[in-house]
């Protein structure tokens, strides 16, 4: 596809595609490691992403901030780096090029693919169907919602759970997958403590969380072009009003272990034999039928499913192994099939035998860390050093807000892949906190910890150094002793 045809126009040491926090993550390792060498960013949008006010909370725990930043924040801070604002088009891996959509070729010693992902959409091309990934699709979201009195919210991860929670003024039907809401993250009795909050009023002036902000484009900013632009993170709701058209707060119902079946406009309703099936009246723009046999009329439909990693522009006329979610497949040293090419963030796939307490979803933390690493482990192959794989993937951790919720998610949280031999203890109390520990064979494998519990740091230690438990059974989740002490 590219190659001879073109001139190359310029050759760069290092390459790096995309400009969310996996791409600019490595192109900073990259660029103050080697302020000799020659680096080129290439990006789709006009804003790139960086870590603001990092903090490592404990071991594996860490906090940052997302700022959206004009490149050229970027090449101040270093002289030795080129941002080429336009999306790759094709990759040859033969001839060490990279074609932009407008026209130009570059080469690379070794390139970096941080390209994301985009929505899964459940289907394609229906005006009705809204996908959430970045500024501009929020935004558009927004803009339909403050007219929408009802719209039906499919999917059962992070963005579903927040969105459900922040539309206010809007009645929300929300399809979901499994048994308990919020599955991707929760188990069922954690979806319990949390359900009472869809049904209250929110909290008066819910302490705002401070974590990572974004800087909505100003409107009429330069935004011609329609690549993708880099995935919001969490707190992506914030400074944009999430409020429809009619004057309630919160009106959820949640349809359970359901999917959607087919969606009609009115008119292909009234024409199909389903229209005996619409739950009640009214005249809707849209209408899901849902598997559980119930149709519901609405504004319009959020996919909330997933990601499916942006890999298209890499793939023809080369040979990535691809793994089962479309992610390419990358080694413990974030190396693609293809020599020369690494990947990191929601494009990859880590195919390296994980710890045992470890598991990859592709969250803002894990696009860092990984863009990180294959910064660190490129210039390692460069040097011909050796290089061991990162700290940070013994023990999967995450802080987020949920429902104005602090939750810290450790190790194998849900149980993942333990089999059924592991043990939960549980302390809830309402409206207040709700902890579970995962217990294997005596040891600690994972935690779920809802509200202000301050146990993140002493679960991360007994999970990391895999303490046999078993002579403290529950009292592990007694509340009248102060569990910190206990294993100082
Ligand atoms: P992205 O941030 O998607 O960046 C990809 C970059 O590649 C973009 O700059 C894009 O313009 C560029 N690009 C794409 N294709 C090309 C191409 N062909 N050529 C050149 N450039 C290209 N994570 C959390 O941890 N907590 C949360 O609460 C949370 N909430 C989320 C809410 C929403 C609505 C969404 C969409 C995601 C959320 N995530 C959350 C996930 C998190 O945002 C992603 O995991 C993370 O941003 C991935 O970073 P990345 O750098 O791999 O990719």
């Amino acid at each position: 596809v590219c190659g001879s045809m073109y001139k190359t126009e310029k050759t760069f040491r290092f390459v790096i595609v995309g400009g969310g926090i996996a791409g600019v993550t490595c192109v900073e390792q990259l660029s103050s490691q080697f302020p000799d060498a020659e680096v080129a960013l290439i990006t789709a949008a006009s804003l790139v992403k960086a870590v603001a006010n990092f903090k490592q909370v404990s071991k594996t725990l860490e906090e940052f901030d997302v700022e959206e930043q004009p490149s050229s924040v970027l090449e101040e801070k270093f002289p030795n780096l080129t941002v080429v604002q336009s999306a790759v088009k094709a990759l040859n891996t033969h001839t060490h090029t990279v074609q932009t959509v407008d026209g130009r070729t570059f080469g690379y010693e070794k390139l970096c693919i941080c390209s994301g992902g985009r929505p899964k959409l459940l289907t394609q091309g229906n005006p009705y169907v809204l996908g959430i990934r970045d500024t501009d699709s929020a935004q558009e979201f927004q803009k339909r919602l403050s007219k929408a009195k009802r719209i039906v919210v499919v999917g059962n991860g992070g963005i579903a759970l927040e969105l459900v929670y922040e539309v206010e003024g809007c009645e929300v039907i929300w399809a979901v997958k499994d048994k308990a809401i919020g599955n991707t993250f929760f188990d069922a009795g954690a979806a319990q403590f949390l359900i009472p909050s869809l049904e209250a009023d929110k909290p008066e002036g819910a302490t705002p969380c401070k974590r990572h902000r974004y800087t909505v484009e100003p409107a009429g900013a330069s935004h011609t072009f329609t690549e993708p632009g880099s995935a919001l993170g969490p707190d992506w709701h914030e400074g944009i009003v999430l409020r429809g058209a009619e004057e309630v707060s919160h009106r959820v119902s949640v349809e359970y272990q359901c999917e959607v079946d087919s969606i009609y406009t009115h008119q292909e309703l009234l024409k199909s034999p389903q229209q005996t099936l619409v739950s009640e009246g009214g005249s809707w723009p849209v209408y899901v039928k849902l598997t559980n046999g119930k149709t519901f009329g609405c504004d319009f439909i959020v996919s909330a499913t997933g990601v499916v990693p942006n890999t298209e522009p890499f793939l023809h006329g080369n040979n990535f192994a691809l793994a089962d979610d479309g992610g390419l497949r990358v080694d413990d040293h974030m190396m693609t099939s293809e020599p020369d090419v690494y990947a990191a963030g929601d494009v990859c796939t880590a195919c390296w035998e994980h710890s045992p307490l470890w598991q990859q979803m592709r969250l803002w933390t894990q696009a860092r860390q990984m863009g990180w690493y294959a910064g660190r482990c490129i210039a390692a192959h460069v040097l011909s050093e050796p290089i061991e794989l990162d700290f940070c993937f013994e023990l999967f951790s995450h802080i987020t807000k949920f429902f104005s919720y602090k939750v810290v998610l450790l190790g194998k949280f849900n149980g993942q892949g333990l089999g059924p031999d592991h043990e939960l203890l549980v302390r809830c109390t309402k409206g207040q906190e709700y902890i579970k520990v995962i217990l294997s064979g005596g040891r600690m494998m994972g935690a779920v910890l809802i509200g202000e519990t301050d146990l993140e740091e002493t679960f991360e230690n007994l999970i990391l150094n895999q303490m046999d438990l078993t002579p403290y059974g529950e009292e592990l989740l007694n509340p009248n002793i102060d569990i910190e002490d206990y294993f100082d």
